[in-house]
């Protein structure tokens, strides 16, 4: 598929509302309260059903076309977050992903808990420079920001020297390390650092007790995955904050 071709299909699947947003709760590993939750962008093809971002991100990322789906994404959520408001069920904060820099923040901090989870997504030097500057603008506005998969690829030990982040999300490929030697030292010298620089740790794919254990023994006590919850529909993740329900679900 040409350039223009998926930018067609992309405007046509915000037209028709194709796009959905599922919500992840992120818990206190201490009490298994939900303190909040990431949005996650799914694809309600016609023909396809429902597609997960791995399926459709890459092109879009290829394609310059993320600002189109992020602009959608905030666009979603905002208005979720105003439902739940409307229906005094407290939410927030929700963290959403932005790719690039993305117009249409300015004035919402005041006004909506949310905060966004940032990676650095371009190979090269100069356009990383714009998602720092971006970070930046995004903190002066009021928000607080992430940086997500800490220790992979896209996120840097310069980018965190770079941009002064709040919190960061250690990547899921580390958690998966735990009850390994190497990947334990790592993961208790980077709760080190992030401590030391006033950071919060948010611990991403969570799938097992020992795993949960481990964090908090190393002074970790937030996170999200699957041992707790699935991102939800949004309905279903509303009523668990409505109920101020503890997770895991059935296990406690
Ligand atoms: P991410 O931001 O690191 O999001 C976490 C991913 O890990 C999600 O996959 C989530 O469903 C999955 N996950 C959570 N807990 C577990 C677990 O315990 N085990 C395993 N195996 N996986 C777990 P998902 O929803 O497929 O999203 C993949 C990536 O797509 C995200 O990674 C993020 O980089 C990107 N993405 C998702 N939604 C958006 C969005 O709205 N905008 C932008 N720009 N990027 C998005
Ligand atoms: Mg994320
Ligand atoms: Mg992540
Ligand atoms: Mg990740």
């Amino acid at each position: 598929m040409g350039k223009e071709e998926m930018r067609l299909t992309v405007s046509e699947a915000v037209r028709n509302r194709e796009y959905q947003v599922w919500y992840q709760p992120q818990v206190d590993m201490g009490t298994g309260e939900i303190f909040g939750a990431e949005a996650l962008v799914r694809w309600r093809h016609p023909q396809k059903g429902l597609l997960l971002p791995g399926n459709f991100i890459p092109a879009l990322e290829k394609n310059g076309l993320m600002p189109l789906l992020d602009r959608e994404v905030l666009r979603i959520v905002r208005r979720d977050a105003g439902e739940a408001k409307k229906a005094g069920i407290p939410a927030g904060p929700i963290s959403v992903n932005l790719s690039t820099f993305c117009a249409g923040t300015k004035g919402l901090a005041g006004e909506e808990d949310l905060l966004f989870e940032i990676t650095e997504t371009a190979k090269e030097e100069e356009e990383n420079r714009e998602i720092w500057r971006f970070a930046k603008q995004l903190r002066e506005e009021g928000f607080r920001i992430a940086m997500d998969d800490y220790g992979m690829g896209r996120s840097t030990l310069k980018m965190l020297c770079q941009v002064p982040f709040d919190i960061l999300k250690l990547d899921r490929y580390f958690i998966s390390r735990i009850g390994e030697e190497k990947g334990e030292t790592i993961l208790k010298s980077t709760i080190a650092l992030a401590k030391d620089l006033g950071m919060e740790i948010v611990a991403e794919g969570l799938e097992s007790r020992e795993q949960i254990a481990f964090l908090l023994r190393h002074g970790c006590r937030l996170g999200q995955g699957y041992y707790y919850a699935r991102p939800l529909e949004k309905d279903r993740y509303f009523q668990f904050r409505a109920e101020g329900k503890r997770l895991p679900e059935g296990r406690r």
